[in-house]
């Protein structure tokens, strides 16, 4: 086989949505009549409706962020002492416990899904324990039902970091409808986006009002302050963005099942590499395409496999590597100890996330898989 081509630009591991400029202009028109900018304008509640619908979520807000979703979703738990959460996340996720005075416990990953084991979070819980924040890895979402059981046991509250799912579904029910509160981030990485942004879906109307409440100051209104709360509002040119990229992620799912199918089809079969199997009766949230790299049948570590693409012009990403618990504020914690967290000390040296946008297209996906496969060759001689 002849050596593949070095792509002519820089492929990245993704490329978000836009728009035509031309129908940002057209959406930011009205913006410019009222002159109201943000603090819940027209198009930030139109957007709340319309994901509220596309996602059959009666009780979801939005604000500036993920993380400071997240942030607030602790606050109107009143989440305190400590909080199991895995070490195979964006720092985002332990981070926001870390916020609110809360200790982060990392509790290990289950090794098909990549999600946090109920049994080892079982096995973490102190008298201290509050709340489980698990997160739904890649999109794939985390033993939600194992977890219930887990949380009823010991009465805790379950909150999960959905950034990786958008409208990822289990057996038809949405993805937002488990636990306590689940945070989805719209930051321009994210398959759906706002450029910056995020949401919480919770549970019921009181807590909807509580989680609105902390977004602006804790503001009831002109004369009452009723908690201290945060600005944490989305603003109307981020929900302008995302109103017109609602309007292409169908679009943008076709395209990204193309490419997943193309890389599924070319590294089935290739000793040592393989890609988290979908899981029966759970949609696709095409967020990630994830190469799972054994380097003892492989004959190419996950990061020869990643310093050979930059030579290609392929940038792809190692999420999650390092772990949150090898961070310098982190690794001190018990809980941090390689000991007691094998699986995803293991996963975390062999993730590599490949280019994934719909733009790519089978093309450039088959282009990707012939340079893997090129390194690979030439890893094994
Ligand atoms: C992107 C991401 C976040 C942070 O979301 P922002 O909207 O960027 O604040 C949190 N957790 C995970 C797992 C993420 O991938």
């Amino acid at each position: 086989m002849t050596n593949p081509q070095r792509f002519d630009h820089p492929v990245n591991v993704t490329r978000p949505i836009v728009p035509p400029l031309a129908d940002y202009a057209a959406m930011l028109e009205g913006v410019w009549q009222h002159r109201v900018l943000t603090n819940d304008g027209v198009l930030l509640r139109e957007l709340e409706r319309r994901l509220s619908e596309r996602l059959d979520a009666p009780h979801i807000a939005l604000f500036s962020s993920g993380t400071v979703a997240l942030q607030i979703a602790i606050a109107a738990l009143g989440l305190v002492g400590e909080v199991i959460t895995p070490a195979f996340t964006f720092p985002a996720t332990p981070h926001a416990l870390s916020w609110a005075g809360v200790s982060p416990v990392f509790a290990d990953i289950d090794p098909v899904r990549l999600t946090i084991d109920p049994d080892a979070v079982e096995r973490a819980i102190t008298p201290r324990t509050t709340a489980i924040l698990g997160v739904h890895v890649y999109g794939i979402p985390c033993d939600v039902d194992a977890l219930a059981a887990v949380a009823a046991r010991h009465d805790l509250r379950i909150v999960y970091d959905g950034a990786h799912c958008f409208d990822t579904r289990i057996v038809q029910a949405p993805i937002g409808g488990f636990g306590d509160a689940t945070m989805l981030s719209f930051h321009a990485t994210k398959l759906f986006h706002c450029a910056e942004g995020g949401a919480l879906i919770v549970r019921d109307e009181a807590m909807l009002r509580r989680v609105k409440l902390l977004r602006n100051f804790g503001i009831a209104d002109a004369q009452t302050v009723l908690v201290p709360g945060i600005n944490a509002k989305m603003n109307e040119l981020e929900a302008a963005m995302g109103l017109l990229v609602l309007d292409r992620v169908a679009d943008e799912h076709a395209a990204r099942e193309a490419v997943t199918a193309t890389y599924r089809r070319r590294f089935a079969g290739i000793p040592g590499l393989r890609m988290p199997a979908a899981l029966p009766d759970v949609s696709d949230s095409h967020q990630y395409a994830v190469l799972l790299v054994d380097d003892s049948e492989a004959g190419l570590s996950r990061d020869d496999l990643h310093e050979g693409l930059k030579s290609f012009n392929v940038f792809a990403r190692p999420y999650f590597y390092p772990l949150c618990s090898e961070a310098p504020h982190y690794r001190g914690l018990p809980s941090a100890a390689r000991a007691n967290l094998p699986v995803s000390f293991r996963v975390s040296r062999q993730v590599l996330c490949l280019p994934y946008y719909g733009e790519l297209g089978v093309a450039g996906a088959e282009r990707v898989a012939d340079i893997v496969v090129h390194l690979l060759s030439r890893g094994r001689r």
